[in-house]
Formats: C-alpha cells, sequence, structure tokens
C-alpha cells in the first residue's frame, strides 16, 4: 500500500444530536471533495445509515448540496444507532462503506459520535479480516483500503468539546437563548417580576454563563462553578433585594440545566424560583427553553465556521497517512486549528469527570482561562451596586466616548466599562457627540444605574460623530480636558475615533493637558480596525446582511433570476466576504481586489454558464467601495443585458440597516470583554508616571494593546497589501463553494 495514496472516496456524516450548521459543514466538504476530484458520499441518518447501508449511502453532486445552508437542524439527518455500538453492527458498517470504495470519512457530531468512529477506525483491518474471512468480500477489496482515514468536526450546541474554542452550533444557541431572553427582559420589566430561566449545558455552563453576559441577567449558575457558600441562597436573596431597591424594574436568573451545589445536589430553576419567592416575595416565573435553543437558522458565524472546518477536514484526509492517528478540526484563537481526536475526547470527558466528583477546581482549570475571566466579568457586571468609591487622588476621572459610525455592541461596552470603572472605585463620565461632543465639554457624570439596560440596545446611547481634528479642535479638547480634570479617555468606535485620538495624542506636545491616557477599541461594523481582527458591531452586521439576502434568495421562487447585493463596509470587503460565504454567493467584489473587466467577463460567462445549465438563482455580492467605476447599477446593467432572456437580474442595496438592530450575543460578550480590559489598561495607564495610549484589540482570540503610535505605520502596511489581513484566508474556500462549474 502507498502511504501517500489519496482515499478512494470520503464519506461524510452527522451523528448525534443535531446542531445548527451542520449542513454548511456537509456541503463544505463535498463541495471541497469534488474540487479536489475525489467522489463523496453522504452517510444518511449518522451510524444508523451506515450499518442499513443500502439507500442510506448516496454519492452527492454539488447541485445534492445546494440551497441547504441556511436551514437548520442537518437536511441528511441523524440518529442514534445501538447497533453501532456492536462489533456486529460495525463489521457491517464497515462492508457497506467498502461497497462504494469509502475508506475517509469526515463525522460530524458530539464526543460520543467521535468516540464510536475511533474506535471503528482502530478496528477496521480487523472488521475487513472478519469480513474476508466470512466471504463478503473479496481480499483485494480488504487489501486495497487496509486503513480508514478519520477527521471529526465537532457539531454540539453545548460548546463542550476540547480542542475548539467553538463548537458548530453552539453560537446559534447563543442567539436563540439572547432572544429569548431580551424578549423575557421586556416583560418582566413592565410587571417588575422575575425570571429563571433553563438553559441547556449538563457539563458545560458555556451557554448559560454567556447567555447571562449577553443579556445582563443578574445570575448565572453553571455546573463547573457552583455557589462558593452554602448560603448562596441568602447571598442571591439580598442581592436582588438590593436591586429592587435601587430601581431595577426586573431580575433574571440564567441557570444550566446541569448547575448544583457544592455538595452535589441539583440547582434546579424550580428550586431558583422558591428562593426569589421566598426572599422578594413577588411572583417569579420559570422559562424552560428546551429544544427551541437547537432550532432555527444557523446564524452567521456558525454557517462560516462550519464551512472553514468542512474545507479544511477535506484537505486534512487527503494529507493523511492512511494509518495516521485521526484530527479534530476546531477553532482556536480565530484560526482553523487540527488536534488530535482521541486526546480531545478524553479530555472533554474529564471535565464531565471533575463535575461528576464535584472536583470544581480542577474543572474550571480545564475549562480554561477565558471562562474564568467571563465568570469573573459577569460577578463584577451582576452587582447591585459598585464597590466602595476610592478616596482622595487615586481617584480617576474617566470619560467614555464614541466615535466613527454607529456600532451595534457601542452601549455594551460603554455600559460594561462605567460599571467596572465604578467598580474600581473611580468617577466614570459620559461624553455625547463623540469629540464634538468634548470639545464643547458635553459630558454627564454616570452612575451605576445610568447604564441599565444598555447591554442589549443598539444604537449609541451616548451618540456618535466624526469629528476631523484641526488645529482649533486640539485647543478645545485640551481647555475641555483640563476644566474637567478627566485623567483618561476611553474612545469606543471606528477608524476615524482612532484617528481622532492619534491625532490629541500626537497634540500633547503643543497642549500638555492632551497628554492623559487615551485607550481606543473596536466598534465598527466595517471591521478595519488595523490593531484588531474583529471590531464589535461587525458580527451584528454580518448576521442582519444573511437574514436579508436569505429572504431576498427566498422571494425568487418563480422565475431564473440573479440578484445584485451591494453590502457596506467602506474600504473593506469583510462583510461583502464573509456574508457571500455565509449565504453562498457565486460572485463576491471587494475593494481589496478591486474589480477588473477581465474578471467581470469571465464572471458573466460563468453565471450564463450557469443558468444555462439549469441553475434558477443566482447571487452576487458587492462591497459598497469594491470599485470606483463598476458600481452596483453597472453590474446590474451588464448582467441584465448578457443575461437575455436566459436570467434576469435585480439589484439591492441594503444600505443603513446594516448599522442598526439589537447587537448579537458575539459583539455584545466582545464588547464587555474588550471594555473590562480596556478599563484596566486605562486606570493603570492613568496611575503610572509615564501614561502609555494604546489600541486594544483581538488578536488570535486574546485581547492584546498595540501603543496608539503605531497606527499610521500600520495603516501604512495595510495600504500596502490590503488582501495580508486574517480573513482573508476565506477567500480560496468562498471561491470552491461557489464554483458552479462542477
Ligand atoms: P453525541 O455524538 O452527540 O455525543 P451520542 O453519545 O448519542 O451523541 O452518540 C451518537 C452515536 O454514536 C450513538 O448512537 C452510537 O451509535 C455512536 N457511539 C457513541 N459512543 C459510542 C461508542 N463508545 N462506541 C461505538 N459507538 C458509539
Amino acid at each position: 500500500m502507498d502511504q501517500t495514496a489519496r482515499p478512494d472516496s470520503i464519506g461524510v456524516l452527522t451523528s448525534g444530536g443535531d446542531a445548527p450548521g451542520m449542513n454548511a459543514a456537509v456541503r463544505a466538504v463535498v463541495r471541497t471533495a469534488l474540487a479536489e476530484g475525489v467522489d463523496v458520499y453522504a452517510i444518511y441518518e449518522g451510524y444508523r445509515g451506515m450499518v442499513d447501508g443500502g439507500d442510506a449511502i448516496r454519492r452527492m453532486s454539488s447541485h445534492d448540496v445546494g440551497g441547504i445552508l441556511h436551514r437548520g437542524g442537518t437536511e441528511i439527518g441523524t440518529a442514534r444507532s445501538d447497533r453501532f455500538r456492536t462489533r456486529e453492527g460495525r463489521r457491517q458498517a464497515a462492508a457497506n462503506l467498502l461497497a462504494h470504495g469509502i475508506d475517509a470519512l469526515v463525522v460530524i457530531g458530539g464526543d460520543g459520535s467521535l468516540t464510536g468512529a475511533n474506535l471503528f477506525r482502530t478496528e477496521w483491518p480487523e472488521l475487513l479480516d472478519e469480513l474476508v474471512e466470512a466471504g463478503e468480500i473479496t481480499p483485494q477489496a480488504a487489501a486495497a483500503h487496509p486503513h480508514l482515514r478519520l477527521t471529526g468536526l465537532v457539531g454540539s450546541i453545548d460548546n463542550d468539546m476540547f480542542g475548539t474554542d467553538m463548537t458548530i452550533g453552539a453560537d446559534t444557541a447563543l442567539h436563540r437563548i439572547t432572544e429569548a431572553i431580551d424578549a423575557l427582559h421586556s416583560t418582566a420589566s413592565s410587571h417588575q417580576r422575575s425570571f429563571v430561566v433553563e438553559v441547556m449545558g449538563r457539563n458545560c455552563g458555556y451557554l448559560a454563563l454567556m447567555a447571562a453576559l449577553a443579556t445582563g441577567a443578574n445570575w448565572a449558575f453553571v455546573p463547573e462553578n457552583p455557589p462558593q457558600t452554602d448560603d448562596w441562597e441568602a447571598v442571591l436573596q439580598r442581592m436582588l433585594r438590593a436591586g429592587r431597591d435601587l430601581g431595577r424594574r426586573s431580575n433574571m436568573v440564567v441557570v444550566a440545566e446541569g448547575a448544583r451545589d457544592r455538595n452535589g445536589t441539583p440547582i434546579t430553576a424550580d428550586r431558583v424560583r422558591r428562593v426569589l419567592e421566598e426572599g422578594l416575595g413577588e411572583d417569579t416565573r420559570v422559562t424552560i427553553l428546551g429544544h427551541v435553543q437547537r432550532g432555527g437558522s444557523a446564524s452567521a458565524f456558525d454557517r462560516n465556521l462550519a464551512t472553514q472546518c468542512g474545507y479544511h477536514a477535506v484537505h486534512e484526509l487527503l494529507r493523511l497517512a492512511p494509518d495516521e492517528e485521526p484530527k479534530l478540526i476546531g477553532i482556536r484563537g480565530n484560526r482553523i486549528a487540527t488536534s488530535p481526536l482521541m486526546d480531545a475526547v478524553e479530555r472533554t470527558r474529564a471535565v464531565a469527570g471533575h463535575v461528576e466528583r464535584q472536583e470544581f477546581d480542577e474543572a474550571m482549570l480545564l475549562r480554561g482561562g477565558s471562562f474564568s475571566e467571563s465568570l469573573e466579568t459577569l460577578r463584577t457586571l451582576v452587582r447591585a451596586q459598585p464597590s466602595a468609591p476610592i478616596e482622595g487622588e487615586a481617584s480617576l476621572r474617566l470619560a467614555v466616548l464614541h466615535a466613527g459610525g454607529p456600532a451595534p455592541g457601542m452601549n455594551t461596552a460603554a455600559r460594561a466599562a462605567v460599571r467596572v470603572g465604578l467598580d474600581r472605585g473611580h468617577r466614570m463620565f459620559g461624553v455625547r457627540r463623540g469629540f464634538s461632543g468634548l470639545r464643547d465639554g458635553d459630558l454627564d457624570e454616570l452612575d451605576w444605574m445610568s447604564v441599565s439596560g444598555w447591554v442589549s440596545r443598539g444604537g449609541a446611547e451616548l451618540g456618535t460623530g466624526r469629528l476631523i481634528i484641526g488645529s482649533d479642535e486640539l485647543a478645545g479638547i485640551a481647555a475641555a480636558i483640563e476644566e474637567h480634570r478627566l485623567d483618561g479617555l476611553l474612545m469606543i468606535g471606528g477608524l476615524s475615533g482612532y484617528e481622532a485620538a492619534h491625532a490629541l495624542h500626537a497634540g500633547r506636545e503643543v497642549h500638555p493637558a492632551l497628554g492623559i491616557p487615551i485607550v481606543c477599541l473596536p466598534a465598527t461594523i466595517n471591521n478595519d480596525v488595523p490593531s484588531s481582527e474583529l471590531s464589535v458591531g461587525a458580527d451584528t452586521a454580518l448576521n442582519s446582511i444573511v437574514a436579508d439576502v436569505d429572504k431576498i434568495k427566498q422571494s425568487a421562487v418563480a422565475s431564473r433570476r440573479c440578484f445584485v447585493v451591494e453590502v457596506m463596509g467602506k474600504g473593506s470587503g469583510y462583510l461583502a466576504l464573509t456574508s457571500g460565504l455565509a449565504t453562498g454567493a457565486e460572485h463576491i467584489y471587494t475593494p481589496e481586489e478591486g474589480i477588473t473587466l477581465e474578471q467581470l467577463r469571465d464572471d458573466v460567462r460563468s453565471l450564463t454558464r450557469a443558468f444555462r445549465e439549469g441553475q434558477s438563482l443566482g447571487l452576487v455580492i458587492r462591497a459598497e467601495q469594491a470599485d470606483a467605476v463598476y458600481t452596483t447599477p453597472f453590474l446590474w446593467a451588464l448582467f441584465e443585458k448578457e443575461g437575455g432572456e436566459l436570467f434576469d437580474v435585480r439589484q439591492a442595496i441594503l444600505g443603513h440597516v446594516q448599522t442598526g438592530g439589537n447587537p448579537s450575543p458575539f459583539d455584545r460578550i466582545q464588547a464587555t470583554r474588550l471594555a473590562v480590559r480596556g478599563i484596566d489598561y486605562l486606570v493603570d495607564a492613568a496611575a503610572g508616571d509615564d501614561p502609555v495610549s494604546a489600541m486594544g484589540g483581538m488578536i488570535g482570540g486574546r485581547i492584546e494593546f498595540t501603543p496608539l503610535e503605531q497606527l499610521p505605520a500600520m495603516l501604512a502596511e495595510r495600504a500596502a497589501d490590503p488582501t495580508a489581513v486574517p480573513w482573508f484566508s476565506l477567500r480560496p474556500i468562498a471561491d470552491v463553494m461557489a464554483d458552479p462549474s462542477r
């Protein structure tokens, strides 16, 4: 056997609990395999279909996986199979796979499914021997496929798996939970009521914790971190009563289904309800979200995560030596990462074991730093009132402002910044209308409750603006900083805000009052801030585009039609490329690449070919500044003329709906994490002798700070090679997914 030989045919299955995004993964596996010239089969109904064989194992064409990207659940079905748990069942499964020459698998499922797959792979040579002995397959057939290659993707809403920061489906589940809790918040505050919400998570508190952070809930109970004391009931009652006294209109407590106390006794939603009723003497309702959390259309993040994982899973299978250990494909620090599959499964089981045995410190350690950090942040933000203020000089006066276009999540970040600043003992000020407001001294001191309810609110309560800083502005702002005795500025906004902050920083030579530290945090739907791979607001805008494009596609039922959709992004193609990938666009135009006449000629040809071959729907996404001459109306006219009788063309310029709407859970979580770290940085800088101004951003999944002086150099570097941003690695994947020539 040639160790470098590629697998004959690849099989793909979804198994265990269904999760939104599984369809995107299957589609990506099929299209990548076909692009690589390898046959690919879908195994319907998970391992049950593998054991049954026959019609459950079907060869797939690119067309077979068209139109499934936006659907929830899994189109190829999933099931639990007891027969696959038996050796006899697995022998039958091996025979069924061999009948199609399948000797490589992509398994999309939870830890159970991946354990089963690994066992199957380990037994494979023996199973084939047994099949030869029984005369069911020929020795030649066995010799041609001596090993089973395997890669696994984690499809699970729980986000409970090692080897990946996010499992496929968790982000969508968080969307469902957040929508539900937002809705409950509005009814709860109308009636001054308390709600206890139970979310999924037997061993993993990820959904409960992140949902609580994203919705401003008052508390979260998670399996791996039970209340630290036995009198938690009294503590909770005291905390909620204090909140009521301060004017809080609703109480919301999130409980993971596997939550328990220090002694291992379950903390059920009903138990929490009784605690609240007894403590507050008021009506408390329980809502168990149940299977709603699994359902619905996959979020943009899940579609793109699943697509990337599916693409890489096939490439990994083609790279693996036949007898090489199986690999798990996941995401680490915002990049696709490959790890040994069984190691990931074993560590996942270890956490469950620790929780079971009430070894909570060990469980938390294995969960990792960002989980503990989030829990700590939640503890700070949910307090009804901050820790006591610091007296005298050490108490700083810190101002928060926005600049640039509005971005969903600005309010979330401002709220977290104000509360953390207050909790650290400082005085917090909110500046209205960005740097113009600062120049005009338009600012107010903010207290704990003044930011109540901001966590989920779209827009920007403080307002935002784009002020170009000239010498008059510098003098005005310096005077305002002096007058209000500000010790530091937190700017949460877009690129123009960064440029303004840099101008202030540079102006400190002339105006010493400008020598206070400034921290900039990225909040812009354009995702074009060079010091951060992701900015707050971009995920919400992306989901908004994806929801609109889904609807636009659905509107074309009766005709052959091609849509040209224009999305925002200023000079950045981030929204165009990521929304194109998440909606299955055939062509995506970005400013980083521009548009050439030659490319348009090719694209017209491929579009007309596809429609001639029977395609009924086309989708083209163009970033607003992709090209100055080849505008959206130009593309529309070109395609309309060239499409002739074959198809008609409609254009949709999505416009400002993209900057509106309530922030997505991901944006709320990032906004909160960034703001907490941003304030801590600012406090340290302001207390130091040599204050350093900085830009805080997400780099490789971590929050990093870069000196503000580096902004011009970073912008110049980006201008020299605009495609050298990490998200551009999605381009080849989008091309493989869209190629209509297969
Ligand atoms: P999940 O993959 O979501 O954790 P399950 O644990 O129910 O879901 O596993 C799904 C299927 O995977 C099972 O019905 C069974 O067919 C197979 N499976 C799970 N664990 C094993 C195992 N230890 N050996 C063989 N097959 C297994």
